[in-house]
């Protein structure tokens, strides 16, 4: 589509019944931030508070982003913040194979406009429906890889470091990971 745009993607995700997790919604969650972000962080699926406010990681797990973030000198304005699937599953049960197959090519569209430089997938959910992968995130993460000319960057998702506080650490040292690998490879604004 070559008149594509974020803000059209986003009305088309507010109004879309394409799969069953739009009976149960309050607000679809499109994603936010800049639409020439250097770096795309992807989610899971939205929570109950991304459900009641229709924007991306605002819970918890959100605040634990925006710190790691600012550990590197990034506010959330300045990246992509999104998710594998726009709507939230009920009891924050894992997204299904068709609900993500369904929502896959908003996050396609997003990702082709976006065109980032690097495209963290935060959790299993998100490694496996961006990398088609089968290894888990205790393998990939904070280790660049190249899929499709997008370089790749897995990250533990914030909500596990929320439950197992040692992967705090973790995610500093992989968000500095990041950081390292975007100075060496001349990303201005990350
Ligand atoms: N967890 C996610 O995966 N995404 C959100 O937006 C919030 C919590
Ligand atoms: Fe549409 Fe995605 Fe929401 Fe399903 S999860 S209704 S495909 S926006």
């Amino acid at each position: 589509m070559a008149d594509d745009s974020l803000e059209s993607i986003s009305s088309e995700v507010i109004s879309c019944l394409k799969c069953r997790l739009c009976e149960k919604r309050r607000n679809a969650v499109p994603g936010e931030g800049l639409w020439s972000a250097k770096v795309m962080f992807v989610g899971e699926a939205p929570g109950e508070q991304e459900d009641t406010l229709g924007r991306p990681f605002v819970g918890a797990a959100g605040k634990l982003l925006t710190e790691l973030l600012q550990s590197i000198g990034l506010q959330r304005k300045e990246v992509f913040i999104t998710n594998t699937v726009k709507c939230r599953p009920p009891n924050n049960r894992p997204p299904r194979k068709d609900e993500l197959a369904a929502c896959g090519d908003y996050l396609d569209r997003q990702l082709k406009l976006i065109h980032p430089r690097a495209v963290c997938p935060m959790g299993n959910s998100a490694i496996r429906a961006l990398l088609n992968v089968t290894e888990s995130v205790s393998e990939l993460h904070g280790v660049p890889l190249e899929k499709d000319e997008i370089t790749y960057f897995p990250m533990y998702h914030p909500a596990a470091a929320l439950y197992t506080f040692a992967l705090r650490k973790v995610m500093e040292e992989d968000f500095k990971q990041l950081k390292k690998y975007s100075n060496s490879h001349n990303i201005s604004g990350l």
